[in-house]
């Protein structure tokens, strides 16, 4: 019975998920949003690059009213 064998992919395990620059929080805080990307305008691609600031979404999360 060896059940400490965990050692592998969780991509949703806390800590690797970290929101985008753009974002005021990370996705599903309670009174956030998702908005269009000021930077790329929501195509997640400022000159044929993935737009930083929302990670290449085109989408960011944000407060919507003070939450
Ligand atoms: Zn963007």
């Amino acid at each position: 019975m060896a059940n400490n064998d965990r050692s592998s992919s969780n991509p949703a395990a806390s800590g690797t998920i970290r929101p985008n620059p753009g974002d005021d929080a990370p996705p599903g805080t309670p009174g956030t949003g998702e908005d269009t990307c000021p930077r790329c305008k929501g195509t997640g691609k400022l000159q044929g690059q993935p737009c930083e600031n929302c990670g290449g979404t085109g989408m960011v999360t944000k407060g919507i009213a003070g939450g």
